[in-house]
């Protein structure tokens, strides 16, 4: 989720992004193969702040695999100390998706690994040329101004530092296509989701762990439908639902079990089906808090029914955005 959703600026960095990781497990002498266990370095979203996705460590022969950076330097020095605790370099930085809220860390790490790969489908270039513009010129005129707290100004500054460092943001190793690629040395199932929560997201299938990480392709308490192309969304997800996992992590809140990504698809599926129906917004709201309820935390359902009022009725139900989202950004 980016700039433009000022619902709810910003953040105490003090609690954001401790790691709850389990400890490593230690390899043994005589075998060096990696854990084959990703680990998770939770996102956090906190009231009044912008969201950090959630990070997913993989570790790899010739160091960590990071799957997206988040957005506050919280996150990323909980993945910077989780790197020193396991002693082993960041390698190989995954982008899901080009939102900040994934990829605004990436300066961070790269500044402590500068060899560290880049891995992304390259619909960057076409934020930066059809997005970012406008959402450097909306938070350059709120840091004008004597709006907001500092923590909330903290975190405009640090969306527009990223903006304006681009080579950061952008894949060393763009990825164009679906299938099998070499990261470090262990061999992972990236696939390439056109037009759906951005103009092409990725998600990885790492068959070993039976393990699903699937970006903002799922997000539990709400979808994030700010760049959102929804009937790509929908797709992807169906092509998610093909695959045998046993475990999801999302790009925000908690990882799922297979079924439980089924209830939170058919969730999605059904607020889409309700905003192309000539049904009250209010009545989608309802029904996404019904069928996704074990998914919404009791106390964020105020902001929760706040942000899919809005994506309703300024994304699903805006023919315009639909079609701005569904084709390529940087025209
Ligand atoms: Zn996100």
């Amino acid at each position: 989720m980016w700039l433009r959703l000022r619902l709810l600026p910003c953040l105490l960095l003090l609690g954001c992004g401790a790691p709850s990781a389990p400890a490593p497990v230690a390899a043994a002498p005589t075998a060096p193969a990696p854990d084959p266990a990703p680990v998770v370095i939770p996102g956090t979203f906190a009231p009044h702040a912008g969201p950090d996705g959630n990070s997913v460590v993989l570790d790899a022969p010739r160091g960590l695999i990071v799957v997206d950076t988040g957005r506050h330097l919280a996150h990323q020095e909980a993945l910077l100390a989780h790197a020193r605790a396991v002693g082993k370099p960041i390698a190989v930085i995954v982008n899901t998706h080009w939102h900040l809220d994934h990829t605004g860390g990436n300066a961070e790490l790269l500044a402590a690994f500068p060899d560290a790969e880049v891995v992304a489908t390259p619909a960057i270039d076409g934020a930066l040329a059809g997005f970012f513009p406008d959402s450097r010129a909306r938070g350059a005129a709120f840091l004008a101004s004597d709006r907001g707290t500092p923590a909330q100004r903290d975190e405009v500054a640090r969306d527009l530092a990223a903006i304006d460092d681009p080579a950061a943001l952008r894949p060393t190793r763009p990825i164009t296509r679906s299938g099998p690629v070499d990261l470090a040395g262990r061999t992972v199932e990236l696939r390439v989701a056109p037009f759906a929560a951005t103009e092409a997201d990725l998600w990885i299938v790492d068959e070993p762990s039976h393990t699903v990480i699937a970006g903002d392709l799922v997000v539990a308490s709400v979808p994030f439908l700010d760049t959102a192309c929804a009937a790509g969304w929908r797709a992807a997800l169906a092509d998610v639902d093909a695959v045998p996992f046993t475990r999801l992590v999302p790009g925000h809140g908690a990882p799922m079990t297979h079924a439980e990504f089924a209830t939170w698809r058919a969730a999605f599926d059904g607020l889409l089906d309700c905003a192309a129906s000539a049904a009250p917004t209010a009545d989608c709201v309802a029904g996404w808090d019904r069928a996704a309820a074990a998914f919404i935390p009791v106390d964020d359902a105020e902001r929760t029914d706040q942000m899919l009022t809005y994506y309703v009725d300024e994304r699903l139900r805006a023919a315009d955005e639909q079609a701005r989202y569904c084709a390529p950004l940087g025209g």
